[in-house]
């Protein structure tokens, strides 16, 4: 038995499923997660000796590679300094004005310790700011846990949420419209008929949680159009896509102003932090300058500004995400070149840092229900032939994957070459 399937055990006796957030259990692949001992670089190594390139980057964050000794050394100097304070900092101001430097549609910022804290803030601050109360997501995007988005779709545009997740009270989700992902049809239809309640669009402008899809070309400008027209605020959810699709996140990289920005991930550099922000008129609805409430013990924590501040520094290193593209765009095209070697059908979807492929027939992957139809028991094979090559995959056909600037052409080429055999495997079976 190895040391991951000892720890699992134990881990399962003590801790719901063994794991402190679901999708690290392998329940998407099967089999028992590795338990990892230290990360450095593009590499993870776990309790039993193994190491395997990372693409997950801890589901995000890592967009320098792990143990980056910059942010090492600045998060160890502010420990020195102490943990927590509870009052302003300076680092924070610093902090809010990188972000405003860097999205400058974020005229004002608030930290925050989680992505879920920031969508969760936005959404409560768009309803405060608008007084009203129903919301528009879309199928397949995920938003972080708080009860308005934990909404699946219905079978169309204008269904009205249901509850995804028991605890969810029916009188919460009924305010959530779930719309349909690159179909701006089904948006129009939703403001026709709700127009005058609803107070925004809340969007991965590149869908990050159901596998990788890119926004069709006019779909985040329709969704702007639209909420102009109505009066509705128009909020990027940029915790994944923020600092990694372009500096300026998804929003640069497409042309688009939101009202509200959500971020977490890269903000944080592997630390808690979410952030929230946009427009100061509605950015001073929030308390105390406004009604809105909003709060947070350790929100703006000193040694997690101190990780993020130290990151966003480094991100602005000339060229530095036009390598990361390109780097993505290698793994990406390589892994549809070895496919097609091997007679497997896949499809590829990457934009800067992140990328996707799909089992399927299809070349052009743009809709939710193309990746529900994808071959779910091909993937868990590949996942699992990946990972004894030591390649770490999300262990999910429902998550994008991530590159990291610590990934060389090293770690490409063992990536490919590991595809290829595990392509061959699935050939023959
Ligand atoms: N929004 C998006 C787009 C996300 O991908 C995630 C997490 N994967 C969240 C919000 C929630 O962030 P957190 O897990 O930090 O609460």
């Amino acid at each position: 038995m190895s040391k991951s399937d000892q720890l699992f055990e134990q881990a399962c006796q003590t801790i719901p499923g063994g794991v402190n957030s679901p999708v690290r259990a392998f329940n998407g692949v099967g089999g028992t997660p590795r338990f990892i001992e230290r990360a450095d670089g593009a590499y993870l190594y776990d309790v039993d000796g193994q190491s395997y390139v990372d693409y997950i980057g801890s589901w995000g964050p890592m967009l320098l590679g792990h143990n980056h000794p910059t942010i090492k050394a600045a998060v160890i100097a502010a420990v020195e300094k102490g943990l927590s304070y509870g009052a302003p900092t300076e680092i924070e101001v610093l902090m809010a004005q990188k972000v405003r430097e860097l999205v400058p549609s974020m005229e004002q910022v608030r930290m925050v310790n989680s992505g879920t804290e920031a969508t969760m803030s936005a959404i409560r601050l768009a309803r405060g700011y608008t007084g009203r109360d129903k919301i528009v997501k879309f199928e397949g995007c995920y938003h972080g846990h708080a009860d308005s988005l934990l909404v699946k779709a219905g079978s169309g545009a204008l269904t009205l949420g249901q509850p995804n997740s028991p605890g969810v009270p029916a009188d919460f989700a009924k305010h959530t419209l779930t719309c349909v992902f690159n179909n701006l049809d089904s948006v129009r239809e939703a403001f026709n008929q709700y127009g005058s309640e609803i107070a925004c669009i809340i969007v991965e402008p590149v869908a990050g949680n159901m596998n990788c899809i890119p926004p069709l070309p006019g779909f985040l400008q329709g969704l702007r159009a639209i909420c102009d027209e109505f009066g509705a605020l128009l909020i990027l959810d940029e915790v994944m896509t923020g600092f990694r699709v372009a500096l300026g996140g998804a929003q640069a990289h497409y042309g688009i102003d939101p009202d509200l920005t959500t971020l977490g991930k890269i903000i944080g550099a592997g630390m808690p932090v979410g952030a929230f922000g946009g427009k100061k008129k509605v950015m001073q609805h929030i308390a105390p300058t406004g009604p809105v409430y909003q709060a947070g013990t350790l929100s703006g924590n000193p040694v997690a500004m101190a990780a993020g501040l130290a990151m966003l520094d480094l991100l602005q290193a000339p060229g530095l995400h036009q390598q990361l593209a390109e780097k993505t765009a290698a793994v990406a095209e390589g892994l549809k070149a070895a496919a097609a070697r091997h007679g497997i059908p896949l499809a590829i979807t990457y934009v800067g840092g992140m990328f996707g492929f799909f089992f399927t027939e299809e070349t052009e992957i743009s809709r939710f229900e193309q990746v529900t139809r994808c071959d779910m028991e091909r993937f868990k094979r590949f996942y699992h032939l990946m990972l004894e090559e030591g390649i770490y995959l999300a262990p999910s056909a429902y998550e994008a994957g991530f590159l990291s600037l610590a990934h060389g052409e090293r770690e490409i080429a063992h990536t490919l070459a590991a595809a290829d055999r595990s392509f061959a495997k699935l050939a023959q079976a």
